[in-house]
């Protein structure tokens, strides 16, 4: 079944009139649906909603609300990236999509000394790209996305949880000596270097608010694949 984001407590009964345009487009126009198909509806809350199509127009879909039900597919841990802002949107837009789908919660752009980009571009079209991957991914929530904050900045209220650095210039330790922590504390927030890493100045500040750095072994990653290959490792070990 086909799934959709709406707006959040916008359920109140039993019936539901979908008016977003594009919404609206892609139910009618691209998946062609017919009176009496079924999609499934998601407020963001972690619960689904099968719902039935009554009626169709250009404007809106009348639905009825079949069930409320436990979203299934929303992971137990909560993961965070941290992902420095790589040169290009598009690599970024990447990590967004792959990171949803693995089970990212929460992005959070970080600016490094050795960062090239320091802005977020587009942010509708990232919020769509969120979206859409949590609706592919078949998730309850859409990852929340932050506005990038300087990787120094972070420190003066460090993140809540247990703070950890991949750190390209070391070989140990390595991730899976987190494993078994990362399943007991409520978030993990994984940082991710720029292409051209961390500074040394960085990993020491980080470590003095107790963040502990970890290696992926000897191969490097691009910055792009880095994060999902560690939330991969995490959800998938
Ligand atoms: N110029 C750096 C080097 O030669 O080591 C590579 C930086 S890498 C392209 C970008 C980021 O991905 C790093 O800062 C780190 O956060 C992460 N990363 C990539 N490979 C890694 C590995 N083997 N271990 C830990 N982190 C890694």
């Amino acid at each position: 079944m086909n799934r959709f984001f709406i707006p959040p407590n916008s359920i109140l009964d039993e019936n539901f009139v979908l008016r977003n345009p594009a919404t609206v487009f892609q139910i009618r126009k691209v998946l062609r649906a017919k009176v009496g198909e079924k999609i499934i509806l998601l407020d963001n809350s972690g619960f689904e909603f099968p719902a039935e199509i009554l009626k169709i127009s250009r404007q809106e879909i009348s639905l009825k609300i079949l069930e409320k039900r436990e979203n299934l597919a929303e992971p137990n841990l909560k993961i965070n990236l941290f992902q420095a802002l790589p040169n290009s949107t598009t690599k970024f837009e990447e990590i967004l999509q792959h990171a949803t789908e693995v089970g990212v919660s929460g992005f959070w752009p970080i600016i490094c000394e050795r960062s090239e980009t320091r802005k977020l571009r587009n942010p509708e079209r990232l919020a769509k790209i969120l979206t859409e991957a949590a609706e592919q991914s078949e998730r309850g929530k859409i990852p929340t996305l932050a506005e990038p904050v300087k990787f120094g900045k972070i420190w003066d209220e460090p993140p809540a949880g247990l703070n950890l650095i991949a750190d390209s210039f070391s070989t140990e330790p390595l991730l899976a000596k987190f494993f078994s922590e990362i399943q007991e504390v409520a978030t993990t927030n994984i940082f991710v270097g720029p292409e051209g890493g961390f500074s040394e100045k960085e990993i020491m500040t980080a470590r003095k608010f107790r963040a502990q750095t970890f290696s992926l072994g000897r191969r490097i990653l691009r910055t792009e694949t880095a994060g999902v290959a560690i939330a991969s490792a995490i959800f998938f070990g």
